[in-house]
Order: structure tokens, then sequence, then C-alpha cells
């Protein structure tokens, strides 16, 4: 049995990879719901969509994230009445939101709905979220007059196109909330734990942050693997960087090492990155070394199975 930490497009390129080189249900996403948010009514969880739809190979291949062949004809027509439409959403995706906010309305469980999604895309991976509670990610940044403010994600990432320097970080409501039903018993099931190839900051970090989950894998830290997201010094797509260094740390696979060092004890980090494995090996996380670019779901394959025998 696998377990993987999951945020969103790099998460969801992995584990496209991973059940191919695994029966798809031994594994189990435990993906990131600090990112969702509500817009014109609906409950989107942008992360759970990414994973969900690349499984079902729904995804559009090229951004990685929303529904292949897409359209945006509702927005359009949302914009004519003044609403707000800086967050895309398409018109295929929004069957997504609408069949999850009624179900959530009707008092189901973020969980349940998911797992209801999944079925009917017929996925056979688990897909659960990190938490039925919600927990969400606000971000201190400095705005164009210099004063302090707090953003929701989306409204940093989206609408102010992450320009804004962020000072600081924080998951609302991540000490009260709970690890969805399933989520300790995966990963108490698990041979290997993997932490997907995802942003340390704001995907794995609001995992992290729900209690019950660190110790789970500090527990079992020789059984669990990550892939880093820096690749020669930057993300290989998203803010990651900006957020790393608006918190001191390195933007590199070193910094991600010293970020997971303590629930970790192996990273696998690109081969351009090769001579970065003894500063790796220095925080005590052993290190292994391959391709990590997921040009395609064969490369993300051999990546996978090279993760998974990095700690047989
Ligand atoms: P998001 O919520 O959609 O931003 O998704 P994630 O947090 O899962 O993924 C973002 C991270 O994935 C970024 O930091 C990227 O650098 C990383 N990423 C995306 N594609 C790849 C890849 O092919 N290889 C590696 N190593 N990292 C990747
Ligand atoms: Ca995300």
């Amino acid at each position: 049995m696998i377990a993987a930490l999951a945020g969103g497009v790099g998460a969801a390129r992995f584990l496209a990879g991973l059940v191919r080189v695994v029966p798809p249900d031994d594994v189990t996403a435990i993906v990131n719901t600090a990112d969702d948010d509500e817009f014109v009514g609906l409950y989107v969880s942008p992360d759970i969509d990414s994973v969900t739809y690349t499984l079902a190979g729904a995804s559009d291949a090229v951004q990685g994230w929303g529904r292949a062949g897409e359209s945006f004809r509702t927005l359009d027509a949302l914009g004519r009445f003044g609403e707000p439409t800086w967050f895309r959403l398409g018109d295929l995706d929004l069957a997504t939101h609408l069949a999850r906010t009624r179900r959530l309305h009707a008092g189901e469980a973020l969980s349940a709905v998911t797992a209801q999604l999944a079925a009917s895309w017929g996925i056979a991976t688990r897909i659960v979220p990190m938490s039925d509670d919600p927990v969400r990610t606000r971000l201190t940044v400095t705005g164009a007059d210099g004063q302090l403010l707090e953003l929701a994600m989306q409204e940093w990432f989206v609408r102010e196109r992450c320009e804004p320097p962020v000072q600081g970080v924080h998951f609302a409501g991540a000490a009260a909330a709970r690890p969805a039903p399933g989520v300790l018993e995966a990963l108490d099931a698990a041979d290997t734990i993997c932490i997907c190839p995802s942003n340390p900051v704001i995907s794995i970090g609001p995992i992290l942050a729900v209690p019950g989950i660190r110790r789970a894998l500090e527990e079992r830290r020789e059984r669990v693997v990550a892939i880093s997201p820096i690749i020669g010094g930057k993300p290989v797509k998203g803010p990651a960087d900006r957020l790393m260094r608006g918190l001191g740390i390195d933007v590199s696979a070193v910094g991600v090492a010293s970020e997971y060092a303590s629930v970790c004890g192996t990273l696998v980090i690109d081969a351009l990155d090769a001579h970065l494995a003894p500063a790796v090996e220095a925080l005590g996380v052993r290190c292994v070394v391959t391709d990590t670019l997921m040009r395609s779901p064969e490369v993300a394959a051999d990546l996978a199975r090279r993760t998974l025998a990095a700690v047989a």
C-alpha cells in the first residue's frame, strides 16, 4: 500500500505515473484542501480537482489543471452580470462544483463527495481530502501602498498574479481540523509514504499542519520519500520560489530537504542538482538523484518506480 501527500498539478503528474507502476487501488492520495474557496456560491477544491481530472485522463494536458476541451461561456455570461470572473471556472468544470456544492449543502462530508466524484470517473485510486474541516491558506503580503494585508490563496495566486511579496503564511482552521476518515489509517497501513513534487509551503505545508498527520510521518520517517519540486533553483511551475524565499527557505533541493527533514528519510532530486546531494545528506536525509522533470506519463512512471525503489 502507498500513501501520497498531494497538492495539485505536480502531484497529479506524479500520481499518474505512480498508478502505471503499481495497482491504482493500492494508492491513497491525501490531498491539500487549504486552497479551497467559494466562487459564485460554489465550493471549489482546486487540488482535488487537478488530481481527479488527471487520474481520470480528463485534464487539460497543456496547462495541467482544469478539463480538456474546456470552454468559458458561462463565466462570460456571469461577467455580464458583474460577477467576479478572475477565477476561471470552465463550463465542464462547473458541473463538478455544482454537484459538489449541492451534496455538501445536503450535509455530506467533503471526503464522501470526493470519493463519489472519483468513482464516477472510474478512478480506482482513493482520493481523500486531508480534512473534512475547513483549513484555509492565508498569505500576509505587502500591498501596493506598503501596508501589510492578508489575502486568500486564490486572491494572491490568480487575482494578484503572485505579485505582492509574501511576508508570512498561515493555515486558518488547521489547529482545530481533524484528518479526514481514512487519512491516518492510510498513513499507518502504507509500506511507502510519498510526498509528491508539490509546493512545500502551500500544498504540503497545510497537510502537515492538520494535527496528527505530521506525527504519523515522523513515526514512519524511514518509509517516507519526497520528490523535490525545485529543479535547478526554480520550481517547474508555480510560485514555490516566491513563497519559499518569502519565508527564508533556500529555493533549492537543499531548502526542500530542510523543510522535510523531520518527516522524510529520503529525498529524490533532479540530475541537474546532483552536486547538491552531499548538502541534502548533511541534513540527515538520504538523497537519490534521477530525472524528475515529468515531460510525459512515461517519465513520471520512471520517476515513480525510482521513488519506490529508493525506500524498498
Ligand atoms: P498546484 O497546487 O497545482 O500548484 O500543485 P502542486 O503544489 O502539486 O505543484 C506545484 C509544484 O509542482 C511546483 O512547485 C512545481 O515545481 C512542481 N512540479 C510540477 N511539475 C513538475 C515536474 O515535472 N517535476 C518536478 N520535480 N516538479 C514538478
Ligand atoms: Ca493548489
